[in-house]
């Protein structure tokens, strides 16, 4: 089997993303395969304060939100030693990013977190569902324990 060389991990940001990102910084260790990590903004980021979601409504505040989704970003990669052209942010659906830019930078592991889904939300699908149907590399789903 062909070493893998190039691996995408799909961050979310979630408490147990640490776990999937630990899981994908020992893989490219191993395989000493490049490592890239691509966050999507499927929403507009809302701060939560005492008073609940805040939808931020002027220019400036948006900017900051960005800037804040992107600080994430940029600590996360320098955690994992990714360079900075392999970090990723777009908006768009995650599901589709995500395999949009494995197929662009030929990636040959995706690496995704995965909820033990049952009932209607397996029905509905989830990120780590499409991904592992329509990627046309490699996917390492994580297990995720639901809390
Ligand atoms: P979900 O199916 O939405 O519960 O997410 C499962 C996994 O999909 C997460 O652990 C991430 O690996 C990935 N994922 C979910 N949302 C995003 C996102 N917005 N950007 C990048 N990856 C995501």
């Amino acid at each position: 089997m062909k070493d893998y060389q190039h691996i995408l991990l799909a961050v979310d940001y979630s408490e147990q993303g640490v776990y999937v990102a630990e899981k994908a910084r020992s893989l490219a260790y191993r395989y000493q395969a490049k490592l890239s990590i691509i966050h999507v903004l499927d929403n507009i980021p809302m701060p939560d304060t005492n008073y609940g979601t805040v939808i931020p409504l002027d220019q400036d505040s948006s900017d900051e939100l960005l800037e804040a989704e992107k600080a994430k970003l940029m600590q996360l990669g320098d955690q994992l030693n990714v360079d900075l052209a392999n970090r990723w942010m777009l908006w768009g659906v995650p599901k589709q990013e995500i395999i949009h830019i494995a197929e662009q930078e030929q990636v040959d592991l995706i690496v995704v977190g995965s909820h033990g889904r049952h009932g209607l939300a397996l029905l509905l699908g989830s990120t780590a569902n499409s991904v592992l149907h329509y990627a046309k590399c490699d996917v390492m789903a994580i297990r995720l324990q639901d809390a």
